[in-house]
């Protein structure tokens, strides 16, 4: 019944399928066959830069206008991919968007934050603070916005409610058509609504999540969205890896560095230092413990997260200095 109210409310943002694509040579590189590793391109997405927060935006901006709303606002870091994509999705849908950011602005920010300033979206800054207190904020904002007439509607952080994941609910069932015989899907794990809506088609056995600390308690953030889009308690706990978190979220770290520099010299495809260069890092670790075995289909989801590169000056330096190293001059001297 509720299933059928929200398919006339959903919003088309996108193209499916994305490409299903094979990696022999990341799978080689990474300890398994040519043939076991595909990677779900959903960083192919076209709106805005692409990236998995369109599927879940698709539920949650759409419903939004059906009731009415004509001003999004939402929250997340200041590189938040979600934000960008939420920005981008109002200039699609002709609805203004603001932009609730932890953090404070600063010189020669780039990345994300440059991309919500060309999709017209108006950033508030809310400062250090924590996630309840980010919640917070965004409801004052709203608030605001309603008192003085807009009619606004929140969409959660990282746009995971069980609507948004019910996005990722159908990214199954296309992946699925793609690929009956996968035997693990591995993903990236922020605000949990992608992973939650994989296992809900999938199946928990199905899919590896690899937490990269954006939220407190991945286990209870997960379940929890799959329980709601089940409508009861769920059986099996997802599986999740919690190793590749290091010192925390905006951190780079060296096994993410090496995914992110084989996933590019192998496959010529560009993963993020924050989420995908996480998943990436966990599937080696998964590979080395035997977690995922040659012989087995394993899928990679790519979720985007390209614009974050640009925003993460560690990463970029890493990479600049590889050409450091081999730059020439010439004529030679
Ligand atoms: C947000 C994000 C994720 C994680 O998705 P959630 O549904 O929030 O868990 C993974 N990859 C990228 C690039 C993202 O922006």
């Amino acid at each position: 019944m509720s299933e059928e109210r929200q398919d006339t409310t959903r919003a088309e943002l996108m193209s499916r399928p994305t490409p299903l694509e094979p990696a022999p040579r990341l799978a080689r590189a990474i300890g398994l066959d040519p043939d076991d590793l595909w990677i779900k391109r959903d960083d192919l997405i076209g709106l805005g830069g692409g990236g998995n927060k369109v599927r879940k935006l698709e539920w949650t901006a759409g419903a939004a206008r059906a009731e009415g709303a004509t001003t999004l606002v939402t929250s997340g870091a200041a590189q938040s991919n979600h934000a960008r994509l939420t920005a981008a999705a109002g200039a699609r849908l002709g609805m203004d968007v603001v932009l609730v950011l932890a953090g404070a602005p600063a010189e020669g920010m780039t990345g994300n934050i440059a991309l919500d300033g060309l999709f017209g979206a108006r950033v508030v800054w809310a400062g250090e603070v924590s996630e309840a207190e980010l919640a917070a904020a965004v409801e004052d904002v709203a608030r605001d916005l309603r008192e003085r007439g807009a009619r606004s509607a929140v969409i959660p952080f990282g746009g995971s409610s069980v609507l948004g994941a019910q996005g990722y609910a159908e990214a199954g069932t296309e992946l699925l058509v793609q690929d009956p015989d996968l035997t693990t899907a591995v993903v990236a794990v922020g605000s949990g609504g992608t992973m939650a809506g994989l296992v809900h088609t999938l199946g928990a056995e199905r899919v590896l999540g690899v937490h990269c600390g954006a939220v407190a308690d991945p286990e209870h953030t997960v379940g929890h969205l799959v329980e709601g889009l089940a409508g009861r308690p769920a059986a099996t706990s997802p599986r999740l890896r919690l190793d590749q978190v290091g010192p925390g979220y905006s951190a780079l770290t060296e096994p993410v560095m090496d995914a992110i520099t084989t996933a590019a010299r192998t496959e010529g495809i560009v993963l993020d230092p924050v989420y995908t260069g996480r998943a990436l890092a966990g599937l080696i670790a998964a590979v080395h413990d035997g977690q995922v075995r040659p012989g087995q289909r394993t899928v990679f989801v790519h979720t985007g997260g390209l614009p974050g590169l640009f925003g993460h000056p560690e990463t970029l330096a890493r990479a600049r200095s590889a050409v450091a190293d081999t730059a020439v001059r010439w004529p030679r001297g």
